[in-house]
């Protein structure tokens, strides 16, 4: 577990504290870095929920035509 330094008071808090014990200020914390997605599986998913939603409204079109016989 590390520990940074309180920005306000330079008390040395806990990395894992969201505010300083002493002051009470909020911890500026490194963001999170998050697995980066990669492109194509971006383009994979894209592409399913197209043909997804377009196999959707093709069924939608048979269900009013045959609801209109
Ligand atoms: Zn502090």
């Amino acid at each position: 577990m590390a520990l940074i330094k309180c920005s306000e008071c330079d008390q040395t808090v806990s990395e894992q504290a969201a505010s300083c014990p002493r002051c009470g200020s909020g911890i500026a914390r490194k963001p999170v870095q998050e697995a980066p997605i990669p492109h194509s599986s971006l383009i994979i998913t894209h592409k399913f929920l197209d043909a997804h939603l377009k196999s959707i409204a093709k069924a939608e079109m048979m269900c009013r035509l045959f609801s209109m016989v």
